[in-house]
């Protein structure tokens, strides 16, 4: 299963978490399916980098391949996939080159222009 390629206009937004530089919008299906940090309903986080945090295995290939260092590991404890993901702390310093979207090796990752 790969991040859902349509959640801007299918999932609800229900929740933030605060960026380096602005707020990380968190996605989810519905409100019952986000639980936040601790559990295992983490739901898709960011909105031009995307991550689908439910996905996210931890293999870190986005990390060393983004060259403007947008990622940063987050403890994620409980979730069933790994027990940290790569938050998009940074994401407003994306420049869009999707070298983060073709390394994940279970498709968390979408990036999507403005
Ligand atoms: S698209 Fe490129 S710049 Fe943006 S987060 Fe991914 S690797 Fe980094």
């Amino acid at each position: 299963m790969a991040i859902d390629e349509d959640y801007h206009a299918t999932f609800e937004k229900v929740d933030t978490y605060e960026g380096e530089n602005q707020p990380i919008q968190i996605w989810a299906k519905d409100q019952g399916s986000y639980e936040g940090i601790g559990s295992d309903k983490l739901g898709i986080w960011g909105t031009v980098v995307g991550v689908d945090f439910d996905l996210c295995v931890a293999d870190g290939a986005c990390i060393d391949a983004c060259p403007v260092e947008v990622f940063e590991w987050i403890d994620t404890p409980n979730s069933s996939e790994s027990d940290k993901k790569a938050i998009m702390i940074r994401e407003d310093e994306c420049i869009i080159c999707r070298a983060c979207e073709s390394v994940c090796p279970v498709e968390a990752v979408l990036i999507t222009e403005d």
